[in-house]
């Protein structure tokens, strides 16, 4: 299953069977302003849709709880796998139901959001990869003119505000642009920097004695910590720019592994594990790959 394959690595020697893309498109939204007291939406948006214009047009439209994705690159219909999530917000926390088509039991099913098993970086479907198609996403999303409390500590810096407050949507959508831009996390065909499949690492979560002195840690429900791989790669002697091949760490950002023009998937891995092994001989924690790998493997 191929969308807008933004978050793929797949292998030099291609892949040995059928590809399909998801192509479909349409937003329906049902129950906009009937009643104004109600003040919520219901949109469910086909699988194929691109991402970002959807987010766009949430947020033209006032309805809340999308801004903070703004600039992530693919397709609504991948949004569930991974719970798609940046500076605060994830779309676990906006989304109602996912439809799919079940390729094991050969048929329609639909998922309340409870029952996605949704985590960081995680979700059934991720979790079970092959067995289902999304055909669409439906999110329930209130209506206003402010954005959701603000839960990212750089984003609020750039916003002017406090955590936990709220600022106009646009200025949001406007802020977490910059922020992007700025870490080479929008796509500008002539800026190396940003030719990478967004983080290759996702974050870990360890035992809170595990995280290394001076890291970032953030308290997680069950108990665990969640620290970050950018501050892991750092320390561990891969700073921005790291590398001398085709394949080199982002000089804007640590966590993208970038394509300088004509890396191939061997050179980009290579690097990926240069740094996941250096991580680990450093603070003993293993680094786990964000992208799904197609026919090859860290
Ligand atoms: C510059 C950059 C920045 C990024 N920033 C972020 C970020 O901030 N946060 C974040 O969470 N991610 C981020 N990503 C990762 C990526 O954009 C997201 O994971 C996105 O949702 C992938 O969408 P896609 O349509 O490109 O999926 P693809 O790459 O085409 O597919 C990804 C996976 O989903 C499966 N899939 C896709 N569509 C369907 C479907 N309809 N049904 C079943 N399976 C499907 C594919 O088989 C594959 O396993 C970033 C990537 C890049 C390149």
């Amino acid at each position: 299953m191929l969308a807008g394959g933004s978050n793929l690595v797949v292998s030099d020697e291609g892949f040995p069977g059928t590809v399909v893309e998801v192509a479909t498109t349409g937003v329906r939204a049902d129950h906009e302003g009937d009643d104004p007291t109600c003040g919520g939406v219901i949109v469910t948006v086909a699988a194929g849709e691109p991402w970002d214009p959807f987010v766009a047009q949430a947020v033209e439209r006032q309805w809340v709880g999308l801004e903070a994705l703004s600039g992530i690159p693919g397709s609504v219909g991948a949004t569930p796998i991974q719970n798609v999530g940046a500076y605060g917000q994830e779309v676990s926390q906006t989304l109602a139901s996912v439809r799919v088509w079940d390729r094991r039991l050969r048929g329609h099913r639909s998922f309340a959001a409870a029952d996605c098993g949704f985590g960081y970086r995680t979700s059934r479907f991720k979790a079970d990869p092959g067995r289902h198609v999304v055909l669409s996403v439906t999110y329930q999303l209130r209506q206003g003119s402010l954005g959701g409390p603000v839960a990212y500590a750089e984003l609020a810096r750039t916003l002017g505000v406090e955590l936990g407050e709220r600022a106009a949507l646009a200025d949001v959508r406007r802020a977490v642009l910059a922020l992007r831009g700025g870490k080479g996390m929008v796509l500008d065909p002539a800026d190396h920097d940003t030719w990478s499949a967004g983080s290759f690492f996702t974050n870990p979560v360890v035992e809170p004695a595990v995280v290394p002195a001076g890291a970032p840690s953030w308290p997680q429900p069950d108990g665990r910590a969640k620290t970050s791989a950018a501050w892991l790669i750092e320390h561990a002697g891969f700073g921005k720019g790291y590398g001398d091949g085709p394949a080199r760490l982002s000089t804007k950002h640590t966590l993208a592994l970038t394509n300088r023009g004509d890396a191939t998937t061997g050179d980009l891995l290579a690097l990926a594990r240069e740094v996941r092994d250096g991580v680990e001989q450093r603070f003993g924690i293993r680094l786990v790959n964000e992208p799904v790998l197609v026919g090859c493997s860290l």
